[in-house]
């Protein structure tokens, strides 16, 4: 600390809490509220006015039991749009694949749902506020200074521009891909295998699945990237392309274009697209795969996004978010009362983090490649994977996976594949067939 922070810091009056969380997204606000369930003094600070716009807007099963314990399942319900499942379309192969969780009786939970954002968000925000969190939206942390004896300092500025000061026992960072530690602390790692950008929106007038397909996210591949199609709330429905960065260079340009190119290359998409309304310009973002060297600091944590991201192929973010924090705020407490060994509580808290990158980044590098469509566009299921792999689709990213897991089965698939391709092979509908070079 400079010797002029030291005595602003001396002369300044300082609020005083358990644990401050910066951000107020789903991470923020669960460890905030399962903090304050645990009765500790918690203050959240949140640089925007909720409802405000936010992607991620497809859940996982996974998710609902965290929101029992919170306390908001009945509030969630009625302002998402039941999803049964997902579905995966590759006009090139001229298939389907459709993925419905109840298909797998390892499962809790056999759906999930759709929301927007700008009300989850809220609802979760609100929720934390009921139970007992000092939230101030509109509030921007700007400095935290960690290195004082045995508090940290954080300082925060407010949409009129007046300072506050606060001094807490533990921060938690839930700055979502703001990254405020890990980007200060030179902790953050940019996942170079993993460099797509996105383009989204929200739209009227797009067909909607019926029947018992109604309310899946559907999934349309192409050559360099994919499409999420979500039906939400209000006859709204969200369509975002994902591409590499081939695809962002061949169509240098204006957002719009290089949208309805990416559309056009899947034809069943374009269709339904045909008198497609826009509610607002579209937005664009990088949205390349990150985390944090480490997670865990002697009066810190990281959650959610601010200490790891992967790409939203498998919509995993909400999940992951909600799912660090839960185990973030069991991190805290027990640190905060000394009760288990450090090293132990850090090590696991990084372990599981890790083991959820791992599950989600072997599928998500390879999800562009011809050989991995083909197995999973496949008529017949290669080694039986298809069906368990939905347990990972659902969210359950953190057990570590045995030798002969649907994960590492498709593995060996897809080594096989690679080999067969060298000798001049490509799996088709019926089979393996002969590809001539
Ligand atoms: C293109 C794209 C598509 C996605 N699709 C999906 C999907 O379908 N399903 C899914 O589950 N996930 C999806 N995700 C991921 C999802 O958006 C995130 O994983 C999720 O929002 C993480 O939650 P969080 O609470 O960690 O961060 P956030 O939701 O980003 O919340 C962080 C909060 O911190 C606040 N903040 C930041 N800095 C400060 C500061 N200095 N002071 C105070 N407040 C601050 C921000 O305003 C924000 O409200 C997608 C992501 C992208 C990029």
């Amino acid at each position: 600390m400079t010797s002029v922070r030291k005595l602003a810091a001396a002369m300044t009056h300082y609020q005083e809490c358990d644990v401050l969380v910066v951000g107020g997204g789903p991470a923020g606000s669960t460890i905030a509220a399962l903090l304050a369930q645990k009765s500790r003094r918690v203050v959240l600070l949140e640089k925007e006015r909720f409802p405000r716009f936010h992607i991620g807007e497809s859940l996982l099963p996974l998710n609902l039991p965290l929101f029992d314990r919170l306390g908001v399942a009945d509030d969630v319900r009625r302002i998402s749009v039941y999803k049964p499942g997902a579905e995966l379309v590759s006009d090139e192969h001229e298939a389907v694949a459709t993925f419905r969780f109840a298909d797998n009786p390892l499962l809790s939970v056999g759906y999930s749902y759709q929301v927007k954002r700008s009300d989850f968000d809220k609802l979760l925000l609100d929720n934390s506020r009921r139970l007992g969190v000092t939230v101030m939206e509109g509030t921007r942390v700007t400095d935290v200074i960690l290195d004082a004896a045995d508090r940290t300092t954080v300082t925060a500025i407010g949409s009129d521009n007046t300072p506050t000061q606060w001094s807490t026992r533990f921060l938690v960072d839930a700055s979502g891909r703001d990254t405020l530690l890990a980007g200060r602390l030179g902790l953050k790692r940019i996942d170079k295998q993993n460099n797509t950008a996105a383009i989204f929106g929200h739209f009227r007038n797009v067909p909607r699945q019926v029947g018992d397909k109604a309310g899946m996210i559907t999934v349309h591949l192409f050559e360099h990237g994919w499409v999420w199609v979500i039906p939400l709330p209000d006859n709204v429905t969200s369509v975002g392309v994902v591409g590499t960065q081939a695809l962002f260079k061949a169509r240098k340009g204006k957002l719009d274009a290089i949208f309805a190119d990416a559309v056009g290359k899947c034809p069943s998409l374009a269709r339904d697209m045909t008198n497609a309304e826009p509610l607002s310009p579209l937005v664009a973002c990088a949205d390349y795969s990150y985390d944090s060297r480490s997670y865990v600091g002697e009066r810190y944590i990281l959650v959610g996004d601010a200490a790891a991201f992967i790409d939203p192929l498998f919509s995993s973010g909400v999940m992951m978010a909600m799912s660090s924090a839960s185990f973030g705020a069991g991190v805290v407490d027990a640190l905060l009362e000394g009760r288990e060994p450090r090293e132990h509580l850090v090590r696991d808290y990084e372990r599981k983090i890790q083991t959820s990158l791992a599950s989600l980044s072997w599928l998500i590098y390879r999800i562009n490649s011809p050989i991995l469509r083909d197995v999973l566009m496949s008529t017949f299921d290669l080694f039986n994977t298809r069906h368990e792999l939905i347990t990972i689709l659902a969210g359950d990213f953190y057990e570590r996976r045995s030798f002969l897991s649907p994960l590492r089965r498709l593995q060996f698939a897809y080594g096989f594949l690679l080999f067969a391709s060298k000798l001049g092979f490509r799996l088709r509908h019926g089979g393996i067939k002969w590809r001539p070079q």
